[in-house]
This record gives structure tokens, C-alpha cells and sequence, in this order.
């Protein structure tokens, strides 16, 4: 079964052509620019095998519709692409950021879906109009095929209301569905599957942590299987450090910043969203480039370190006291995965919750997946490779049945 994954934001379509009788990527592609100047398509066949071909096209791509087109026909070129033409596709599996509390599920979309997901804009206006492009588009192109959309929220709506309401007025929820959402609920759901599978147990009884650290970054509570606590909130702003991201603050900062600086709220909305975390702190978002300032002995560098690890394990100890049995903490994304000082320093200290690093292993690449625990920890520690693409065509295929 061979199934499209398409990621359409507002000016680019990530996309991932995959078979699905052995789960191998045949495509993986970008095209950018939609809409301005300097369009381009970049793909690679066959990655990771050993017989990647690699394709970069410079051309103007004026909308998704062009975009999408030049997709098709990257895949279905006659020397490089991967299929004869578009028919050889069995599914379109859609990523669509938010579901609100409409979908828990991934949806086969029907124009009653389209609607639904129109009526989520106001939660995702940035991302959920550019979702429905994509959407639109390959309705039009792949007229027959089904199309499914998998939400980023839904893994999160097994949330009880104690975690997901803010203490406010409740007719902010009743009328304006004001609550905590959650988002990488794709990854998140991936990577607990997968670590199911390396503890050899059943989702269904697995208690874990999963810890996903990029440029956006989140901790679930997963109580045997489900997500019952996520940190990303109504927005993807509330919890961890991140990036450019503030994570958890005061509320009333909002106030105090108007006040006394004159800021309206749509300032110090960018300041909260672009400017803070550890851009904030230190000047650098990229966490490599903060390594490389810390060991030239920067302050600020050092300093949004300890903010970031701190934050992660404050949570840590949040989420045991939700799960009251953990099985595993799992890192992943761009840090989780490659920052061992990150996973060392987040874990330090927490020898007392069964928690103990195995140094040695922690200093390993991973492939796949690692195994960072000390033999004598009762809390198993993965990093678990994430692969949002390939969850996408999982719930596709689940879908279709
Ligand atoms: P996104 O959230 O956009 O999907 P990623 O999961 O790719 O992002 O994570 C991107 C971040 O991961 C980068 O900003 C960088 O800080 C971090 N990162 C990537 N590779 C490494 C590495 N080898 N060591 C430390 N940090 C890394």
C-alpha cells in the first residue's frame, strides 16, 4: 500500500511517499516558497539506502495547487521518480494541527471534515487554514483517492477535564472552548508506541514519560497508552523552555509589561512567542550553538542551560506524581535525540524516583532507538528516534482499515 503524508503550511508542502507493506520511505520531499519569489522543490529517493537520488528544482511555484503538482510529478517521474503516475497512490494522509475537541481520532475527510476543521481556525489560524490548502488541493488532484486528516491535538483529547480546564470563569470553555489542548500529539503517540514495543508490553499497560525536545518542546503523562497530562497548552506556549518559546510564566505578566513598558498585546504576544525562551535568555535558539557558547564560558549560555534542564525536570516530578507508576521516560526530536549533556543534566539528581543513567550509553548514538538506563534503575530511560511522516501513515492505513 502506498500512501502520500502531506505537511502543507502556509508558503511550503513537506512531503513523504511510503510503502507501507514494509513501512520504507520511497520519497521524502520539500517545496518552498510557495507564493514568493525563488520557489523550489528538493527530494530524495530512496533515502538511507545506499541509492538516494537527490532532485532540486528551481522554478516559480504561484500556490499549493502548483506546488502540489510538481510533487506529483516528482514521484511519478519517468527516470527518477518512484511510481508510473499518481493512480499507483492508495491513500493521502493529511497533517492538520488542530482538531480541537471535534476529532480524537484520525478522520477520513468528507466535506462535514473540511467544515469541521474550518470551524478549528480560530484555535489554529496560522496553521490550520495552510492545512486545508493542502487538503483542497489534493481532493482536487487525487479525485477518488482517499484522504485522511491526523491531528496533532487528538492524542490529547483522552485528557480528563481536572488536567485540561484553566481555573477561569468556566463559560470561557462552555462558549469559547477555552482549555488546554495539547500539540505534538503525533510524535508523542509514535514514540509511546515504540517504546511499547522495546519494554515488550502491551501500550495498553505501559505508564511513560515522553519527552519530546526541537525547536517546540513538550512532556506527556502517557497512563497505559493514553495521554492524561501534556504540557503545551490552548497554544503551543505553555510549559517547557523552548526555542524562542517562554514556557510556563506568570500570567500576569501581560499586565505588569503593559503597565510599565507601554507594550500592547500584540507585542508582547511576539516577545512571548519569538523572542523569549532560550533566545530570550541567551541570544542563541539553537541548543548546538549554546554547547559551543557555554564552553567558551558565556554566562547567558550557561545560565538558559540550567533554565531549559531545570524546567524538563520540575515536570519530571510532576508527571510521576500524575502517573504514580512510571515504566520509562523517553526522550526525542532534534535534542531529545542528539543531546546527551541535555538528557544527563535533565536526569541528574533523581536517583531517588528509581531514576539512574547509564553514562556510558548515554554518550551512544542512537539508530533507531537507545537504551540509556543503568541495569539497576527501575525507571527504563529510551530516546526514541521520532517519526511524525510515518505515524501519519500508520493512522492513515488504521483508518482505511
Ligand atoms: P522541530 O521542532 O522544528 O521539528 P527538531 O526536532 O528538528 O525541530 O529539533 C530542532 C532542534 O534540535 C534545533 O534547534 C537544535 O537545537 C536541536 N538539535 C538538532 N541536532 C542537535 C544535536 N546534534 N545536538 C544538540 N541539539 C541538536
Amino acid at each position: 500500500m502506498k500512501i502520500l503524508v502531506i505537511n502543507s503550511g502556509s508558503s511550503s508542502i513537506k512531503y513523504q511517499l511510503l510503502d507501507m507493506d514494509t513501512e520504507s520511505v520511497l520519497v521524502t520531499g520539500l517545496v518552498e516558497r510557495i507564493g514568493e519569489a525563488g520557489g523550489v522543490l528538493t527530494a530524495t529517493t530512496y533515502p538511507g539506502t545506499g541509492k538516494e537520488k537527490l532532485t532540486r528544482l528551481e522554478t516559480t511555484i504561484p500556490d499549493h495547487s502548483t506546488g502540489m503538482k510538481l510533487l506529483i510529478k516528482q514521484i511519478s517521474d519517468q527516470q527518477d521518480g518512484v511510481i508510473r503516475d499518481a493512480s499507483e497512490i492508495d491513500a493521502v494522509g493529511h497533517r492538520v494541527v488542530h482538531g480541537g475537541e471535534s476529532f480524537q481520532q484520525p478522520a477520513l475527510i468528507t466535506d462535514e471534515v473540511v467544515d469541521a476543521i474550518k470551524a478549528n481556525v480560530p484555535l489554529a489560524p496560522l496553521h490550520n487554514p495552510a492545512n486545508l490548502d493542502g487538503i483542497r488541493v489534493a481532493r482536487q488532484l487525487f479525485a477518488g483517492v482517499p484522504q485522511v486528516a491526523v491531528f496533532d491535538t487528538a492524542f490529547h483529547q483522552s485528557m480528563p477535564p481536572s488536567a485540561f480546564l484553566y481555573a477561569l470563569p468556566y463559560e470561557l470553555y462552555e462558549k469559547d472552548r477555552i482549555r488546554r489542548y495539547g500539540f505534538h500529539g503525533t510524535s508523542h503517540k509514535y514514540v509511546a508506541f515504540e517504546s511499547a514495543r522495546i519494554l515488550s508490553k502491551p501500550l495498553a499497560e505501559c505508564n511513560l514519560i515522553t519527552i519530546h525536545l526541537g525547536n517546540g518542546c513538550s512532556m506527556t503523562a502517557v497512563q497505559n497508552g493514553r495521554s492524561v497530562e501534556t504540557s503545551l497548552g490552548m497554544t503551543p506556549l505553555e510549559g517547557l523552555i523552548m526555542g524562542t518559546r517562554c514556557g510556563d510564566i506568570d500570567p500576569a505578566l501581560h499586565a505588569i509589561l503593559h503597565r510599565s513598558r507601554g507594550m500592547d498585546i500584540e507585542e508582547i504576544d511576539a516577545m512571548l512567542n519569538r523572542e523569549s525562551g532560550l533566545k530570550g535568555v541567551c541570544g542563541m535558539n539553537d541548543m548546538r550553538d549554546i554547547h559551543a557558547a557555554r564552553q567558551q564560558g558565556d554566562r547567558l549560555a550557561k545560565l538558559a542551560f540550567d533554565m531549559f534542564v531545570h524546567r524538563i525536570r520540575k515536570y519530571i516530578g510532576a508527571y510521576f506524581a500524575v502517573l504514580g507508576r512510571v515504566d520509562a521516560l523517553v526522550f526525542t526530536a532534534g535534542i531529545g535525540e542528539n543531546d546527551r549533556e541535555v538528557r544527563k543534566a535533565a536526569l541528574a539528581g533523581l536517583e531517588n524516583l528509581g531514576i539512574i543513567l547509564d553514562h556510558e550509553a548515554n554518550g551512544r548514538r542512537p539508530g533507531d532507538w537507545l537504551r540509556i538506563s543503568a541495569p539497576e534503575s527501575k525507571v527504563e530511560l529510551l530516546v526514541v528516534r521520532t517519526n511524525e511522516e510515518l505515524e501519519i501513515a500508520r493512522q492513515t492505513v488504521e483508518v482505511l482499515g
